[in-house]
């Protein structure tokens, strides 16, 4: 079936009463940088309070659909088949054609919906779906009417042209992104982190990412891999700044003067220093983690209590109560689980203790910092000048 048209249902934007229009105008700007990605010529649009996807020449049905299961804010995607010619007949005929080409041979029960937006349409809308609807029967004897519970519903819509469409294909909800501000992902190599950017990101929110990498102690291949990650992301959430800084001089230096089970603490301390910094500078007003309470020694309740002390931004923890499967399974559905998987090293277990503290007192941390004394402010200056800011697009 040749679709001319996408009508894209949105759910939660709908609820925002004067500010409606930003929600719209998000999520037309997020479905064309969606639809970049595809070949073809589509045109994203307003119209009477809905938003189309006008298509004109070929597209493949299939990409179209992908890329916009991908753009938050959509409830529903209604493929729509067009008729130019308002004459009753003509739109018969059509209806006929797409109910045979949408659902061939099938046994259903269904119901004609028409509206008239045209109001100077000769037949009244009840006439319309008497009309077609016996039209339907006479056509496809394996069909049925059933007003109240249809299997379908075929919506035929008298405007400037005729609409037809009963098919709806599920978005991914949320919102638009770029409708509830920017916050800065601490995204890792893991699996756990770019899991947490998509679910903060499908609330509408702009994601920049801030990687702390340790040459030589880890290697290009473990940026790239997280370069990857930040791509793969982006097709949901649009391209991603990702702020690299280097952390090996740090990292060597609380290696130096720190009690060594304390380490892991330490370290993720200034990296949410670090992170807070360079967020504020670039206006994100938030910091993204992909946290869960008990993973490992770093996220008990007194290790993210000691951690989350440095921050004056709120930190987003979207996976805070969910088990490892839970997150497993939704970065396989994003797609970022192959990559997460890929083997790599991280700053967190090079340096990491054989026997970390769980429970760290927080004037034990305090403490420990102290001896950073001398060096520190001027290695996290050096580490924040020094960020390389790479550009990730979706792939
Ligand atoms: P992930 O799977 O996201 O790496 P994890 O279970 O390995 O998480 P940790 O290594 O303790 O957990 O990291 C906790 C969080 O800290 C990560 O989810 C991420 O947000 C952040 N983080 C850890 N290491 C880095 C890093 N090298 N660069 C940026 N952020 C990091
Ligand atoms: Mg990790």
């Amino acid at each position: 079936m040749k679709y001319q048209s996408f009508l894209i249902k949105y759910a939660e934007i709908g609820t925002k009463g004067k500010n409606r229009y930003l929600f719209e105008d998000a999520l037309i700007r997020q479905i064309k940088i969606a639809l970049k990605r595809v070949e073809g010529t589509f045109l994203a649009s307003k119209e009477s309070g809905r938003i189309y996807v006008q298509t004109t020449g070929d597209y493949d049905y299939d990409e179209v659909i992908e890329a916009l299961k991908k753009v938050f804010g959509i409830a529903w995607i209604c493929p729509v088949v067009q008729s130019e010619q308002k004459g009753f007949e003509s739109v018969r005929r059509a209806v006929l054609d797409y109910v045979g080409e949408v659902y061939p041979n099938r046994p259903f029960t269904f119901k004609v919906d028409s509206r008239r937006a045209d109001k100077t349409y000769p037949i009244h809308s009840e006439d319309i779906n008497r009309e077609l609807g016996a039209a339907i029967l006479a056509a496809y004897p394996q069909t049925s009417v059933d007003v109240h519970n249809p299997d379908v519903r075929i919506h035929v819509e008298i405007r400037k042209v005729v609409n037809i469409f009963s098919l709806m294909i599920p978005g991914p909800g949320g919102m638009p992104v770029g409708t509830n501000g920017k916050a800065m992902l601490l995204l890792s190599g893991g699996i756990d982190s770019p899991v947490a950017g998509y679910m903060i990101a499908r609330r509408g929110v702009k994601i920049d990412a801030i990687y702390f990498h340790a040459p030589p102690y880890t290697s290009d291949r473990a940026k790239q891999k997280v370069i990857d990650l930040a791509r793969i992301v982006a097709r949901y959430s649009g391209p991603i700044p990702l702020h690299v800084v280097n952390f090996t001089d740090i990292q060597l230096y609380i290696y130096e003067k720190c009690p060594h089970e304390e380490l892991t603490i330490i370290m993720r301390r200034y990296m949410m220093r670090i992170a807070e910094t360079i967020a504020t500078a670039n206006d994100a007003r938030a910091l993204i983690t992909g946290e869960s309470i008990g993973q490992v020694a770093s996220q008990t309740v007194p290790s993210l209590a000691a951690t989350n002390e440095v921050c004056t931004l709120p930190v987003f923890r979207p996976l805070i109560a969910f088990d490892k499967q839970e997150i497993v399974n939704i970065a396989e559905r994003i797609e970022t689980f192959e990559t997460s998987i890929l083997p790599y090293e991280d700053c967190c277990t090079i340096f990491v203790a054989k026997h970390p503290v769980i429970k760290p007192n927080i004037n034990c941390i305090r403490k420990s910092e102290g001896n950073l004394r001398e060096n520190i402010d001027e290695l996290v200056k050096t580490a924040i000048d020094t960020e390389e800011v790479i550009w990730c697009e979706a792939k």
